[in-house]
This record gives structure tokens, C-alpha cells and sequence, in this order.
């Protein structure tokens, strides 16, 4: 076992299943371990390196920033982050940004915001709707514990009234808004960690109308299916629907931590001095490199290329499917963010995944049964031929032990 490991184990919390690798390098669609051995990486860092690794615009940008400063603060105006707000509003809805680190920070933020809307409103609307297995992060507790005036007092948040609804099941949504009038709705258009399950573009367009009609806000959590990763720039865009608020992080950084919430005009002025705010976020370096991967998504049109690639991708895996229909029982998701659902044991996903990463094709697993694909929007032909041929060789080998 490597040193490292067992370096971890002593220094490090435990709080993450790890693979049993070490990491020496990223290459394009590829990660090299310390003893040289080649991964087609099929997670990206859990959907954040969109353009693969050590993509050679997202390397200029880090130079290019890295050489005039780092960190610069909020009091003073920061050059990139103003320029990706200008492309992140030109490419999603007329509006304005909040910058943060991360996915929670972005939801906090919006939580907050929904808050000041709903008091904006004089209303007595109370409570954010969400989806049965939705994720939206692991935080909303530090402001409590802040006593300073201003700071929790103005925003009674973190008891917030939560209820959950069924994806999919628009009667059950109208029955919620009818009950509770809440403030706002939050939901990923397609699940990631619930295990990829995607909100169809009719169920997003009665949503849609409801909160219309009920004077809810719409909140689409585009952190893990925004900056293309489902075939559009963000996953809303292919239903045709226009959210209030638009939470985004994970690929936007091309590797760097950083995040935000792009809200409609109605509440983009809601938010004054002191409402909110972070002492790093927006890194300049970070929304640097983010400039750079929606130059390069839009520019040079690797968002069109990379659709085309998850085409591609999509049909081979339903060409497995029918060799494979007693192990394959679906395939779900859109763009390069699929779920292929297995009909085996947990133990047999669990042995596939290890086993494809012994053959050099790294994937995660989800819900426990679902083998998750995360790949970057340059995965290429070959790419898509050797994980397939690797993972027909997997269940091969599974039909052979069961
Ligand atoms: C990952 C994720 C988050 C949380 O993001 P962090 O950067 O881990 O805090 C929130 N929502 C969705 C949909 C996510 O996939």
C-alpha cells in the first residue's frame, strides 16, 4: 500500500469512501497514479473538470492571473469576476450575480436571498419546496452561531420550513402551494446524487406555470448539470423555462473553488452592503480560469462538440444494453451525465467499479447500484470505445461469477 495512504489514515478525518489511489498527475481525459498507471477519468472530480485536465485554456488563464495577483478582497473591483458575471447573465437570464467558493454557499446564498425577497413581499409566505432525494449541500449553520447584530437577527433562516415533493408529480407540487404558500422552490432539473434522475421538460414547465400562478420563486440548483455538462449551457435551458434564481459552482471553475447564484432582475437589487458576503469569493484566479472554460464551451464551441461526444457516448451504452438486458435495467440522464442502473448487488456494482479501475477506467457509483458517468466534454471516440469495451468485459465477468 502506498505511503501516502496510510498518511491519510493518521493525519486526515475519515469522512470520505476514498479509491485505493494516489494521484500524480492529470493529462486531458486522463489521471496518472504514482506508479505511472493511466485512468480514464469518467468523474471529474465529482463534474467539476468539464474540459478534462490541464486543459491548455484553462493553464494560460492560470498563468496569465496568476502573474498579476491572487487575492485582492471585495473592497476593491475585480476585473475577471466582472467579466463573468457579463457572460454568465448574457448566457442565462437578465440579472445579476452573487459570487461564492462553493455548491452550499451557493445555496445559502440563495436561501438568504429568497429570504429578503419574502420580507421585500411583507408576506407571510414561509418554507422552500424541494425534491424527495434532492442535494443541495452539507451546510446553513454558521450564521447561527454568528452574534452580531445584523447578521442572524435580520436572517431567521436556518428553521426554515422544508417540504418535500415527488419529482415528477405536478398535482402533489399545486397541493404544497396551496397548503403552505411557500417562498420558493429549489431543485436540480436533473438529480445527481439522488441517482440521476431527471425532472422531464413537461414536469419543469408545470412547475414553472405553478409558481407563476402561486407567486413562488423559481429556483433551479444548476451546481452539478450547469457549465454544459447536460448538452446546454445550463439543464433548465432545454425545457424552455425561465427560473428567478439559478445556483451554479462545480464546473464553472475549471478545478478552482468557486460558485454563485445569478438571480432575475426582480431580486437583483435585493441584496445591499452587509446582506451578504465572503472574504475569498470570487477568487480573481478562480473566475479568471472561469472565463476561460465558457471561452472555450462557447467560443470554441467544445459545448456543441461535447454534446455530440455524449450522443455518442449514450448510444453505445444502449448498444450495451441489449447485449447486456439482464444486468443493464436503465439508462438514465442527459449530455455527460448518465446513470446506468444495474440489476445486480451492491457487492457486484461495488466489485464492476473496482474492477474497471484495475483496467484503468475510473467511475463512480451512486445510490449503490447506479454506475454514474461524470466525463468531460472532450471524451473522445476512443474514449468511449475503451470504456465500453472495459466495462462489457466487467459484465462479463460478473454473468460468469453469478
Ligand atoms: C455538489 C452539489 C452541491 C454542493 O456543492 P459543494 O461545492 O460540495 O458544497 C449542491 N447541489 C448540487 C446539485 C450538487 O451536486
Amino acid at each position: 500500500m502506498s505511503n501516502w495512504i496510510e498518511r491519510d489514515k493518521q493525519a486526515v478525518m475519515s469522512t470520505y469512501g476514498r479509491l485505493p489511489i494516489v494521484i500524480a498527475k492529470g493529462e486531458g481525459n486522463y489521471l496518472i497514479d504514482e506508479d505511472g498507471k493511466k485512468y480514464l477519468d469518467l468523474f471529474t472530480g465529482l463534474a467539476v473538470n468539464i474540459l478534462g485536465h490541464s486543459h491548455p485554456a484553462v493553464l494560460k488563464a492560470l498563468h496569465e492571473q496568476g502573474d498579476q495577483f491572487l487575492h485582492i478582497s471585495n473592497v476593491f473591483y475585480n476585473k475577471p469576476a466582472i467579466t463573468l458575471a457579463e457572460k454568465l447573465t448574457k448566457l442565462s437570464i437578465a440579472g445579476k450575480v452573487f459570487f461564492t467558493n462553493s455548491g452550499a454557499e451557493s445555496t445559502e446564498a440563495a436561501v438568504k436571498l429568497i429570504h429578503k425577497w419574502t420580507k421585500r413581499q411583507g408576506e407571510e409566505r414561509r418554507g422552500i419546496v424541494v425534491m424527495k432525494k434532492s442535494f443541495h449541500g452539507r451546510t446553513l449553520g454558521a450564521l447561527k452561531l454568528t452574534r452580531q447584530p445584523g447578521v442572524y437577527q435580520d436572517f431567521p433562516v436556518t428553521d426554515v420550513p422544508v417540504y418535500e415533493v415527488e419529482p415528477g408529480d405536478s398535482a402533489a407540487l399545486e397541493t404544497i402551494f396551496q397548503q403552505h404558500q411557500p417562498a420558493a422552490i429549489i431543485a436540480e432539473p436533473l438529480l445527481g446524487s439522488g441517482g440521476i434522475v431527471p425532472l422531464s421538460s413537461s414536469y419543469l414547465q408545470a412547475m414553472e406555470a405553478l409558481c407563476r400562478q402561486y407567486g413562488v420563486l423559481l429556483c433551479m440548483d444548476e451546481i452539478q448539470t450547469g457549465v454544459g455538462r447536460t448538452g446546454t449551457f445550463f439543464a433548465y435551458q432545454d425545457a424552455g423555462i425561465e427560473p428567478d434564481v439559478i445556483l451554479f459552482a462545480k464546473g464553472i471553475g475549471g478545478g478552482l473553488p468557486l460558485g454563485g447564484i445569478i438571480a432575475a432582475e426582480k431580486l437583483a437589487d435585493l441584496f445591499q452592503p452587509g446582506d451578504h458576503g465572503t472574504t475569498f469569493a470570487p477568487s480573481p484566479l478562480s473566475a479568471a480560469l472561469g472565463n476561460a472554460v465558457i471561452d472555450v464551451l462557447i467560443g470554441q464551441q467544445q459545448l456543441e462538440r461535447g454534446k455530440e461526444a455524449a450522443d455518442l457516448l449514450l448510444t453505445s451504452i444502449y448498444e450495451l444494453q441489449k447485449r447486456y438486458p439482464h444486468f443493464i435495467n436503465e439508462v438514465r440522464g442527459k449530455g455527460m451525465m448518465l446513470g446506468i442502473v444495474l440489476d445486480l448487488e451492491p457487492a457486484h456494482v461495488k466489485a464492476i467499479q473496482r474492477g474497471l479501475l484495475e483496467q484503468g477506467v475510473m467511475v463512480d457509483v451512486t445510490q449503490q447500484t447506479i454506475i454514474r458517468l461524470l466525463p468531460p466534454l472532450t471524451l473522445s471516440e476512443e474514449d468511449i470505445e475503451v470504456f465500453i469495451t472495459k466495462l462489457e468485459q466487467q459484465l462479463a465477468d460478473v454473468g460468469g461469477r453469478s
